[in-house]
């Protein structure tokens, strides 16, 4: 167990966090929830709004199946339940960038249920995070308060997307544990096809619900789901980042040990996190808490499904990152490591099996999660677009066991390869790259050494270790093109080792 480094000390004594998360997901679609009106990034300022996402009178919301089917197939993704009935409520408040005066949500009866997610952390630990519920939702339009210094403008393309409402139980209990949570989440949304993940556009964004509290106090809750053993929470809205997400729960902690040490209460409320000071400020406390008046939405009639749609939804479900991950280990022999890595990104693990066809497994997932990996991160680009395909992946490695290259050499040629110089064959052919394995050779290069160096032979009987220096020696009069092995092996006879 790794639980006490889970603990944060404050004046009086150790304190615990408690997070639960509430995360907005933009729904994959075409159009919106309730009208037609396509969705979309980039347009024209309110170029994508229907009557009824502007709420002009008399206007009657449509249920979008393609949303209800993205739910359902999230809601499978998560191992939850599906409730094959479900309602639609409305949540009035008034924002000038929600026209109806309320948006319409589900709150009693969400369309899935109880599920779960497995999150790795960087330890190799893995925890459950329970699902409480998923539910479907209308986001609002944005004010924009940049465009003009005397007025706010309002943009509606945004308003009556679908959002899809995930919300955990309180079961995350660090800072990086929630940003693994959240990732984890992204993974499996984007396997599913069910959001595209896009963090920065804020397509996924954050609640983080934060409270304190001292250590044993956590164990009560789970044991009894009596909420009373837990601290008060606050909620950090629209939190959307890895890097924010953590930086305003650390932050937040930090906040209400501090007033609780000094004999305070924390207040429930709502706050939002300043990533340019990296601080939390309160945006309105429990008693200025919307009373939603939450009712039925009459325009809607409850959403009932067809089982048997809802067992097609689940027979097309893709192969997840769970069970990939588990197949990569047992099918190539993969560590639990380099399988996670792999399965982080589906086209990252399509990649590896692609370029994986009958080569030398472990050394294919080295080169797409080390060197490739690392040479995509610096130019920004995905493994789509890579420059270098699988297939000359593959051929790369194929040359490394054909021992035609050294592994130090094979460096030099991915370099090249990125660099667009040509398949691998060819790189290594034009440039002379090939490994000196003929002993002939090398042989003629150590008694030239031997006999050039007759103090540094005869320390190597009393030092085997500075064996090395000669094989430094070879290695630098080949370019790096000797087989290692072979070297060793003739050194050896001929220092009489
Ligand atoms: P609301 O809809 O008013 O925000 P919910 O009961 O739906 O209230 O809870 C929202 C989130 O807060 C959930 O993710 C839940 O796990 C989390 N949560 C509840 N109590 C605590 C607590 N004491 N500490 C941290 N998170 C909590
Ligand atoms: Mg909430």
């Amino acid at each position: 167990m790794t639980e006490n480094t889970k603990l944060i000390q404050g004046r009086t004594g150790p304190w615990e966090v408690v997070l639960g998360l509430e995360i907005h997901a933009q729904v994959a679609s075409n159009a919106k929830l309730f009208s037609g009106a396509a969705v979309g990034f980039g347009a024209g300022p309110n170029a994508q709004v229907s009557l009824v996402d502007a709420a002009m009178p008399g206007m009657l919301p449509v249920i979008n199946r393609r949303c209800v089917e993205q739910a359902v197939r999230t809601g499978l993704g998560l191992k939850a339940q599906i409730n094959l009935k479900s309602t639609f409520d409305r949540k009035n408040y008034f924002y000038p960038d929600l026209p109806q005066g309320y948006q319409i949500s589900q709150f009693k009866e969400p369309i899935v249920g109880e599920g779960e997610v497995l999150v790795e952390l960087d330890d190799g630990e893995t925890i459950t995070v329970r699902i409480e519920r998923l539910h479907l939702e209308q986001d609002a339009g944005k004010s924009l308060h940049d465009q003009d210094p005397d007025s706010t403008y309002v943009d509606l393309n945004r308003a009556g997307t679908a959002l899809m409402e995930i919300v955990s139980r309180p079961d995350m209990r660090s800072a990086p544990e929630a940003a693994a949570y959240v990732k984890k989440l992204r993974t499996i949304l984007v396997y599913l096809g069910t959001c595209d993940g896009d963090m920065e556009k804020g397509n996924l964004r954050a609640d983080v619900n934060v409270s304190v509290c001292r250590p044993g106090a956590y164990e009560k809750f789970r044991a009894t789901g009596d909420f009373s053993h837990l601290g008060t929470r606050c909620e950090i809205k629209n939190v959307n980042s890895y890097r924010f997400i953590q930086q305003a729960i650390e932050y937040e902690a930090r906040r209400q040990i501090e007033i609780l040490e000094d004999g305070g209460k924390i207040d429930q409320e709502t706050r939002l996190f300043d990533p340019g000071k990296g601080e939390t400020r309160s945006m309105r406390s429990k008693e200025e808490a919307h009373d939603y008046r939450y009712f039925p939405d009459p325009d809607l009639l409850p959403l009932e499904l067809d089982p048997a749609w809802v067992k097609a939804i689940e027979d097309s479900l893709p192969e997840l990152p769970d069970p990939k991950k588990a197949r990569l280990q047992s099918q190539y022999g993969l560590s639990a490591y380099d399988a996670g890595v792999l399965v982080g990104e589906q086209a990252r693990a399509d990649f590896f099996e692609a370029a994986a066809k009958g080569r030398d497994a472990k050394l294919v997932a080295n080169w797409v999660t080390n060197d490739l990996a690392a040479r995509l991160t610096a130019a920004g680009l995905d493994i789509e677009n890579s420059p270098i395909s699988a297939g000359e992946i593959a051929d790369l490695v194929k040359l490394i066991e054909e021992g035609v290259i050294s592994s130090k050499i094979a460096k030099d040629v991915f370099e090249r390869m990125w660099a667009g110089e040509g398949a691998p064959a060819e790189i290594v052919e034009k440039q002379g790259l090939t490994q000196v394995s003929d002993t002939g050779e090398l042989e003629a290069i150590i008694d030239g050494l031997i006999a050039g160096n007759p103090a540094q032979a005869e320390s190597v009987k009393e030092k085997p270790q500075a064996i090395g220096w000669f094989v430094g020696q070879v290695m630098k009069a080949t370019g790096g093109k000797a087989n290692p092995g072979t070297v060793n092996q003739l050194l050896k006879a001929k220092l009489g080792l």
